[in-house]
């Protein structure tokens, strides 16, 4: 039975959930121009937790016109090694704040209070710190040219895009937000941040500490409110220059054709269906633990989750029993009991969708070898699923299900399996377990994914780059080849 919050809660955590949360524009906490507000979910209860104003295009606007002031401001004026400093402040005060942010993440998203202090927020502070040493390091090139009979001097400077709208999921809701903010601001950027309505709450706390870190009023406004009404509004703005998505394709697709009004830019990272490949040569026991970690971790709701499981042929019974008896282990309960292992997925909608894709996957034929469906009657909580007997024309081999799912089926070969791996409209991740490095590298070469990893699952660095291929996206987070996404080039050419 799942278990309820035995954790004491900060007294600050208590405090900001008790007070309704109001929407941050230019540097103050204001109400939505509607007055409406929002309930957003304890998903381990189903009972609601904090109220939160409701953005929609009148605070869009509003929040426009901040963060372009900002731009053409205060934020503009800051030497870069100033901008730099304060974003290294924002990585402190988070880490400051850990165990904070920490219980409302976990209250909030219903994640594991233990996952969202040792992951969530410490790559979150990593994220602000690592991108702050680039303010400084934002560099053109000197060009040579070409043209005869005549002298020039040609060089290409990197300016920031201007205003930026970034609409975030609800899986790392901190974590997401640190992701976008800290390269948009690294590189000069303002931005209006749209936090997912069911996970508002550390997205609201960080732009506080966001002000306490000196960064001036309009630079960061946070917008918490629905995707149809504030997402769609900041998608669709004239004012906008360019918006940064990561979320489902579906909505994905949406952000593109409401960018065409005024052609802004669009970066996206978008849902996967990720193939995780385990040879027969690999260690069995660290590529069973791997399988279920990279499915399970967040309970499946991440967009690089291994869910379709590959096992080479000789170790296929082998591998989905490791799996399977790992899944019957886990602990469910509330995100905030000390001894839960997997928390609730994040919404109604979530267990609906989740539940939908397993009786989907047994009426088409799959063998449930472990779980198959919801846990407890209270909060959102579904049993970790492992299934086999699949097709690979299943809609849960095809679909991203974002939850703790995965499907495994058997493969000969090397070269079978490439094609397998790569039979997915998505290309986000995948994984390689196996003894043999030449292996490993030939099939890392041809997988079409924009992260690959061998005897790992589910590693994030600030300064690894990340993000998809095909369906999965457009551009990169994260490390250098983020500067791009975030920065327009400006050739300069001058005849001497
Ligand atoms: P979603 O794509 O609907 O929501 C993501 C964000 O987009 C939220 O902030 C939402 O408010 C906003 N949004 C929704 N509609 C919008 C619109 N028309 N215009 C602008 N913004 C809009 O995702 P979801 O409904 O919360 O989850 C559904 C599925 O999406 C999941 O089951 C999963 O498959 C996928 N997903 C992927 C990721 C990822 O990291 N790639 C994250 C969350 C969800």
């Amino acid at each position: 039975k799942p278990t309820l919050m035995t954790v004491t809660l900060e007294k600050s955590v208590e405090d900001f959930v008790a007070t309704p949360r109001q929407l941050f524009i230019d540097g103050r906490r204001v109400d939505a121009a509607s007055g409406k507000t929002f309930a957003t979910p304890n998903p381990a209860t189903g009972q609601p937790l904090a109220h939160v104003a409701e953005a929609d295009a009148e605070d869009v606007e509003r929040a426009v016109r901040a963060a372009r002031r900002a731009f053409e401001g205060p934020w503009s004026r800051l030497t870069a090694s100033e901008r730099g400093r304060m974003i290294w402040r924002i990585g402190d005060l988070i880490l400051e704040h850990t165990e904070e942010l920490a219980q409302l993440e976990s209250l909030d998203n219903g994640k594991p209070l233990a996952v969202a202090r040792a992951a969530d927020i410490p790559l979150a502070a990593d994220m602000f710190h690592y991108m702050a040493g680039w303010a400084t390091k934002i560099e053109g090139n000197t060009i040579a040219l070409s043209v005869p009979g005549a002298a020039f001097h040609a060089y290409t400077l990197r300016e920031p895009i201007g205003v930026i709208a970034q609409i975030i999921p609800w899986n790392f809701p901190l974590l997401m937000a640190a992701w976008k903010l800290a390269p948009a601001l690294a590189t000069g950027n303002t931005v209006i941040l749209k936090p997912a309505e069911q996970t508002p709450l550390t997205a609201l706390r960080l732009a506080e500490l966001i002000a306490q870190a000196g960064i001036p009023d309009g630079v960061v406004n946070v917008l918490p409110g629905y995707g149809e009404s504030a997402g769609a509004a900041l998608a669709a703005h004239d004012g906008v220059d360019k918006v940064a998505f990561t979320g489902s394709t579906e909505v994905g697709r949406l952000i593109v054709r409401a960018a065409a009004g005024n052609l802004k830019k669009v970066s996206l990272e978008l849902g996967g269906k990720s193939p995780n490949i385990v040879f027969d040569d690999a260690d069995p026991e660290i590529a069973v633990q791997g399988a279920a970690d990279a499915i399970f971790f967040n309970h499946g709701q991440c967009c690089v989750a291994g869910s379709r499981l590959f096992i080479q042929r000789d170790r296929f019974e082998q591998v989905v029993e490791g799996v399977a008896d790992i899944a019957r282990g886990i602990r469910l309960g509330s995100g905030l009991e000390p001894d839960t292992q997997m928390g609730p997925l994040v919404s109604a909608e979530q267990l609906q969708r989740v539940t939908g894709y397993l009786d989907a996957g047994r009426g088409e034929g799959a063998r449930t070898v472990v779980g198959g469906g919801r846990h407890g009657e209270q909060g959102y909580f579904v049993q970790p699923t492992v299934l086999t007997d699949t097709r690979p024309d299943m809609k849960v081999v095809r679909e991203e299900i974002f939850g703790p799912v995965v499907v495994a089926s058997p493969f000969s070969d090397l070269d079978e399996i490439a094609a397998q791996a790569n039979d997915t409209t998505y290309g986000l991740g995948a994984g390689i377990w196996t003894r043999d490095i030449s292996k490993a590298h030939a099939l890392a070469s041809k997988i079409r994914a924009g992260t690959v990893w061998i005897n790992c699952y589910n590693v994030f660095d600030a300064a690894l780059p990340f993000g998809g291929y095909k369906q999965s996206g457009w551009g990169r987070e994260m490390g250098h080849e983020v500067l791009e996404a975030y920065t327009e080039v400006k050739a300069v050419c001058t005849r001497l």
